[in-house]
């Protein structure tokens, strides 16, 4: 999507959102201006007036960032050529570079680690690759965060069904294991805050991840994969949002959750 389309979607929402009376001034100045390239500079000048909070953006990688498929990504001597990311996603990552004090992170569970489908150098590996990938793109992200870690409970459904599970990646309850939030206190760290003093905001295909954004207190969009439908995840997040009204919304794709962020953190606003 073109940049001064992209803006002109941003201010026509903003024009529906609930503001401040001052702030509410400044937004309709804005809105009168025609010339596009202006109203970027605005908005920009508009996020570092109102951003007094820094927004956390933590992203799924595999079903949200890259396709996913019925294999584990980082399992095949081939799994470089096997990396897609999908619609949305680079395009999506570059509007988030853009607006002061939004900080992205990749946070993922790789329990393929545990499955005995590849090492944890290997985990490291893919990751940093994908990072590097979407950095060539122009799609720069502070880092990623990634645990191979399995429940007891996971571990001995797997065993029932004849599969191999390495003990030593067995931890009930793990702090980093989504929806535990032990990533995301380490993504504020690496960030230089804490994660009480950010928004949070997760993007992410299960209902772990958006169960993630909930214990942080933060805001959870999902986005479905095939896997979202294969577990019904959908139904899962529609449920917790009726428990958590204004924290989950079911996104039309990655970028539509990426608008959204934006207009969230531009608007200065704390979750409701
Ligand atoms: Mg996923």
């Amino acid at each position: 999507m073109d940049n001064s389309v992209f803006y002109m979607t941003v201010l026509q929402n903003i024009e529906n959102y609930v503001f401040s009376s001052v702030l509410k001034d400044f937004v309709f100045d804005i809105i009168q201006i025609e010339n596009s390239v202006r109203k970027i500079i605005y908005i920009t000048e508009f996020s570092i007036l109102s951003s007094f909070m820094h927004t956390l953006v933590a992203l799924d990688r595999d079903g949200t960032i890259n396709k996913d498929e019925d294999w584990y990504l980082g399992s095949t001597s081939d799994w470089k050529e096997r990396i897609t990311f999908l619609p949305g996603v680079v395009e999506g990552i570059r509007q988030l570079n853009r607006i002061q004090g939004i900080d992205t992170v990749i946070i993922t569970n790789q329990a393929g680690v545990a499955r005995k489908f590849f090492s944890e150098e290997r985990m490291h590996e893919v990751n940093q690759h994908i990072v590097n990938e979407l950095e060539k793109q122009g799609a720069a992200v502070k880092g990623y965060f990634a645990c191979p870690y399995v429940s007891q409970r996971y571990a001995a459904e797997r065993h029932r069904q004849g599969k191999d599970i390495d003990d030593k990646y067995v931890r009930d309850n793990h702090p980093e294991q989504k929806p535990n939030i032990g990533m995301l206190v380490r993504a504020a760290k690496l960030c230089g805050y804490s994660l009480e003093s950010c928004h949070k905001s997760v993007i992410g295909d299960r209902v772990s991840d958006i169960e993630m954004a909930l214990r942080a207190g933060g805001r959870g969009y999902l986005v479905e994969s095939w896997k979202t439908n294969k577990d019904h995840d959908t139904e899962k997040v529609i449920l917790l949002a009726a428990k958590h009204p204004g924290q989950i919304m079911i996104s039309k794709n990655f970028f539509n959750a990426v608008e959204h962020i934006i207009l969230f953190h531009i608007s200065g606003k704390k979750p409701s």
